[in-house]
């Protein structure tokens, strides 16, 4: 085989096309930190769209993943194993005690998939109630109840039945939720759609509303989920327990990973084969799980999100620029919206200050740091924030 080095151009020659490329090859990670090919340090607030919350190869998850690749990687779910039981009982371990049974898959689309497909089955119902903004995920089901429409509605139309509803409106929400709703399906904060927290109002309402009318809630905690917002759980902020939460991103520790984590009568409700998946549960994801879940505790992640999160977003509020229109988020979930489109912004922090941060919608500069970063690296983030908004953008 042909050995090649002008990665760039082929991975853009032969790439499927749907993403906008940037003009890097990223080839090395460690902590808050990645490098490219030419050796250039960057200050990662990607983090790989959220996942790599416990820092770039943690160390405590490479050994996990080394180890089990050398022992097993591969059993499908009908055949018990030692580490998707270790796995089982460390996640229901850190949820509140009805969320004890546990559908394991490989990402968030399928973690929230897998919540539909118990949802319509526990309820005998297929009307969804999601909000306006909200992300879900990008196959057929979950794409369904995403609210950009540049993503949902070429592909339509769809099986299930979902209606919108401005996030935060109690009014609204209680208006849509009628005895046909299979669930109401929320992010505690929306990630894609701007990082916007929910309010307690909000989600008390959704809580009690589903209650009333024998629905299911499912919050969606695969970006707010692993210590993100400062809790271990989004939920945890607001005081309310879902039927079905839905994860992944972090919570494999960087290795690709899913679950959908549901009660008792939820589970009992789908018969023997009315689900499934090859690789869910499989014992390489299951080490790393096992793993990240372990470090997340001995090092309780969570509270440096949620020391370093309100203190990152004054930093950028104190930047004095008429460009912001408002910095929000919750612990280490950071936007700060602009009053004009934020790519430039996004371009330009990377290529002059090596700092990589992603748009959350076309305004807001979105920052998703491994909870590991330092105060240090985090100040220079602002120093970069602060120097580009004090300029023109480039393009
Ligand atoms: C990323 C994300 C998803 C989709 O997860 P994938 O692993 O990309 O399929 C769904 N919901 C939320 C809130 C997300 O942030």
């Amino acid at each position: 085989m042909q050995t090649i080095t002008n990665w760039l151009e082929v991975e853009k020659q032969h790439d499927s096309g749907v993403y906008n490329k940037h003009d890097v090859v990223i080839v090395r990670g460690k902590g808050a930190h990645v490098w490219d090919s030419e050796g250039n340090e960057y200050i990662d607030c990607v983090g790989g769209y959220g996942v790599a919350n416990l820092g770039h190869s943690n160390p405590a998850v490479v050994e996990a993943v080394k180890k089990q690749a050398e022992t097993l990687m591969v059993l499908p779910q009908t055949l018990p194993n030692d580490k998707r039981a270790e796995f089982y009982a460390a996640l229901t371990g850190i949820l509140p005690k009805e969320l004890r049974r546990v559908f394991p898959c490989n990402s968030g689309t399928e973690a929230n998939e897998a919540a539909i497909k118990f949802a319509m089955m526990a309820t005998g119902k297929r009307k969804f109630v999601a909000a306006m903004r909200g992300f879900s995920g990008r196959t057929l089901g979950s794409v369904a109840l995403t609210y950009e429409p540049k993503y949902r509605e070429p592909f339509g139309p769809y099986g299930h039945e979902v209606v919108f509803v401005p996030y935060n409106n109690v009014e609204a929400l209680r208006e849509a939720v009628d005895t046909n709703t299979a669930a109401v399906f929320l992010e505690p904060v929306q990630g894609e759609g701007g990082v916007r927290p929910a309010t307690p109002e909000f989600l008390q309402a959704a809580r009690q509303v589903t209650q009333e009318r024998g629905a299911l809630l499912i919050l969606d905690e695969i970006q707010t989920g692993m210590g993100r917002t400062g809790k271990r759980w989004g939920f945890e902020h607001f005081g309310v327990v879902p039927d079905i939460v839905t994860m992944a991103k972090a919570l494999g520790g960087g290795v690709p990973i899913g679950a959908a984590v549901m009660t008792e009568a939820v589970a009992n409700a789908m018969p023997k084969g009315g689900h499934g998946g090859t690789f869910g549960g499989n014992p390489l994801a299951m080490a790393a799980g096992v793993a990240a879940i372990r470090y997340l505790e001995d090092t309780r992640l969570w509270e440096r999100a949620a020391e370093l999160g309100p203190w990152f977003m004054e930093e950028l509020r104190q930047i004095d620029s008429p460009k912001v229109r408002e910095v929000r988020g919750l612990g280490l979930m950071v936007g700060m919206e602009l009053k004009e489109k934020s790519a430039p912004y996004i371009t330009q922090l990377e290529r002059e200050h090596h700092v990589l941060t992603l748009a959350a919608g076309p305004t807001v500069i979105r920052f998703l740091p491994p909870l590991v970063i330092s105060k240090e690296d985090l100040e220079r983030v602002v120093e970069a924030v602060r120097a580009v908004l004090s300029g023109n953008p480039k393009d």
